[in-house]
């Protein structure tokens, strides 16, 4: 998007303003494709669940990565009104239910869609043995998340060394494993991470076969970066890395999935917000704009990620804090951005906020979240 669009949108719909551009979304979506051919992308719902991204990305042929029974539904509610020459006859082909917890509730609920489900041990095992014995399983791995932006590997995965047991223990249980999979880490900068986490799966398919069991899917998960600074090394980098151990560990005949989340949404949304507030501080300049880390802005907080604050205007720039509107003293959103010497009611926008943005808004202080409108829908 130009400076100029940004500014007539902000003009058009005042701020806070949160701009996502669809065309960005099937950029990503082809360009995931185009670099990883043998790989069906299953969109993380989470990083962003506006239900005209997931028409989009249904739209250019994704298929979709839930967590939780509202995610589901509104998956599947969206399959489900399409003609049905349009969509595919098994639901599991459009959608996983990749948290491996699952409340007993969710389990009833979700049998009847004879759902994809992922679990990493026993107890969740005999829980879907009871509650949605008509679920296929993947068995979620733990594999090393070491320099991964945001670590997920002590909240999920088995141990390796127990995963053929619990696939044993499942088949024993009448139920069937169609699959394994791991995640690496988000905003996974470190691409070994990718290259062990193929060992492992492939030598645990390897020790499944051995004891009689077949496994037909490959989940690599999420965690694929997106170039927030110039540090991040290009995504070509990791698909090549990642198709050759495909290439070298996997049979033609296995079926292999992403959840790509971050990937597909960070780069397609453009955060414009207005100084309501400026003041100095220590001698330093402070502006106040109406959005905060508890709105737009929570990816400082849950996803350890920091946004860049620009200005449309040009002129001497000066180190400034830009903090958010509510009265909470940890609301900055940045303590050191280069900025020129702003007024109030001027803009200031942040590119590369489409993931774990406003999908983590909340009503703090009484401020709404921001406003979200879709540009380049076709
Ligand atoms: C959050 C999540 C994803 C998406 O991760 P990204 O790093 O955004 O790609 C994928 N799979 C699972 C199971 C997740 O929890």
């Amino acid at each position: 998007m130009t400076q100029k669009q940004l500014q007539a949108l902000a003009k058009e719909h005042g701020t806070p303003l949160v701009i996502i551009d669809h065309a960005v979304l099937r950029r990503n979506y082809a360009s995931f494709r185009r670099h990883l051919p043998r790989v069906q992308a299953y969109y993380a719902v989470k990083a962003n669940p506006a239900p005209e991204i997931i028409q989009t990305l249904y739209e250019a042929g994704a298929s979709f990565d839930v967590a939780s029974m509202p995610e589901f539904l509104m998956v599947h509610q969206y399959i489900e009104a399409l003609p049905k020459k349009q969509r595919q006859d098994f639901i599991w082909d459009k959608i996983i239910y990749a948290n491996p917890i699952k409340p007993r509730e969710t389990l009833e609920e979700l049998d009847q869609y004879k759902p994809l489900v992922t679990y990493d041990n026993s107890e969740e095992l005999r829980k879907i043995k009871k509650h949605a014995p008509q679920a296929g399983l993947v068995l979620r791995l733990r594999v090393p998340n070491t320099g991964s932006i945001v670590e997920l590997s002590s909240k999920f995965g088995c141990d390796v060394a127990d995963a053929v047991d619990l696939i044993v223990e499942a088949f024993e249980a009448g139920l069937t494993v169609e699959g394994v999979s791991f995640h690496v880490g988000s905003q996974c900068v470190n691409f070994d991470n990718y290259v062990q986490a193929l060992n492992i799966a492939a030598a645990v398919m390897t020790e499944a076969r051995s004891r009689g069991h077949e496994i037909k899917i490959l989940d690599i998960g999420g965690g694929f970066p997106v170039p927030y600074d110039s540090h991040v090394k290009p995504f070509e980098e990791l698909a090549g890395k990642i198709n050759a151990e495909i290439d070298r560990l996997f049979a033609k005949d296995i079926e292999i999935l992403a959840e790509p989340g971050r990937f597909l949404v960070a780069t397609a949304a453009t955060a414009v917000s207005r100084i309501i507030g400026k003041a100095y501080r220590d001698g330093k300049k402070c502006y106040y704009v109406d959005d905060s880390v508890y709105h737009t802005f929570s990816g400082i907080v849950f996803d350890h990620c920091q946004y860049h604050m620009k200005s449309f205007r040009r002129g001497e720039t000066e180190i400034c804090t830009v903090f958010g509107q509510t009265c909470d003293g940890m609301d900055a959103i940045t303590q050191s951005e280069n900025l020129p010497d702003l007024d109030i009611d001027d803009l200031l926008y942040s590119e590369n906020i489409g993931a774990y943005s406003n999908a983590s808004s909340t009503w703090f202080n009484g401020f709404a979240p921001a406003k979200v409108v879709h540009v380049n829908r076709d």
